[in-house]
C-alpha cells in the first residue's frame, strides 16, 4: 500500500487527536509538530508504517497532549501576512513610524537621531545608547494599537534606556492601558503565507469578439 500525505485521527488518552500525516522521503525519524494554533503535524518517510506511527504517538500521548493544551492556552493570536519582507514593507513600515511619533511628539518631546526599519528574527524593535531607533517591519502588519504600543515603547527608552518602574511610569503617561497592550503583543504572532492567486498563464485563443 502507498501510503499518502493527509489527516489522520488517534485516540490519545481518551482524547480524540486530528493529526496531519507528512510522508516526507528524506527524513530519517518520525518528526511531531505542534503549530501554535495547536495543530499537529506528523511527518515520516513513506518506509515507516501508519502502524509503528500510532504506537509511537500512543508512546509520546503526555507530552503530545500537554504540548497541545500548553499552546491552546497561551491564546495565541496569529496574524497571517503575506510573504515580501522588507524589501517591499520597508518603505510602508518607516512612513507609518514617522506619521505616529509625529503625533506622540506632539504632546512629548522625545529626541531621536536616526529611525531604522529592520527585518529582525526576535526583537520588534529596539533602541541604541546613541539614540537610534530601530523597528521591525513586520510592525505594519499589526493592529494600530500595538503597533503603537512598540512605538512608544521605544520612545520612552529614549529617556529611560531600561525597564525600571520609572521607564514603566513613563509608558503609562502616554499609554495607560500598555498592561494589556504588554500582553496583548506577547501572544500575537505573524505567519507569513503564500498569496492565495498565483499568477497565471491567460490563454484568450478561444474567445472571439
Ligand atoms: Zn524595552
Amino acid at each position: 500500500m502507498t501510503q499518502e500525505s493527509g489527516k489522520r485521527n488517534i485516540r490519545l488518552k481518551n482524547q480524540n487527536v486530528e493529526y496531519f500525516r507528512r510522508i516526507s522521503p528524506r527524513s530519517r525519524s518520525v518528526r511531531i509538530t505542534i503549530s501554535l494554533e495547536g495543530d499537529m503535524s506528523v511527518s515520516a518517510s513513506p518506509s515507516v508504517n501508519e502502524n509503528r506511527i500510532e504506537k509511537f504517538l500512543a508512546e509520546k500521548a503526555d507530552w503530545i497532549l500537554r504540548a497541545i493544551a500548553k499552546v491552546k492556552n497561551r491564546n495565541v493570536v496569529v496574524i497571517k501576512a503575506p510573504k515580501g519582507g522588507l524589501i517591499r514593507y520597508g518603505k510602508e513600515t518607516r512612513a507609518l513610524v514617522l506619521t505616529r511619533i509625529a503625533y506622540f511628539n506632539s504632546f512629548h518631546r522625545f529626541i531621536y537621531k536616526n529611525i531604522c526599519i529592520k527585518n529582525q528574527k526576535s526583537r520588534w524593535g529596539s533602541c541604541s545608547k546613541k539614540g537610534n531607533l530601530n523597528f521591525n517591519y513586520k510592525i505594519i502588519f499589526l493592529p494600530t494599537h500595538l503597533s503603537d504600543y512598540i512605538i512608544v515603547h521605544e520612545l520612552c527608552h529614549l529617556k529611560e534606556l531600561n525597564h525600571s518602574p520609572r521607564f514603566w511610569s513613563l509608558v503609562e503617561t502616554i499609554l495607560p492601558d500598555y498592561r494589556s497592550l504588554r500582553s496583548e503583543l506577547y501572544k500575537t504572532h505573524i505567519r507569513f503565507v503564500r498569496p492565495l492567486l498565483k499568477p497565471g498563464i491567460f490563454d484568450f485563443s478561444g474567445l472571439s469578439l
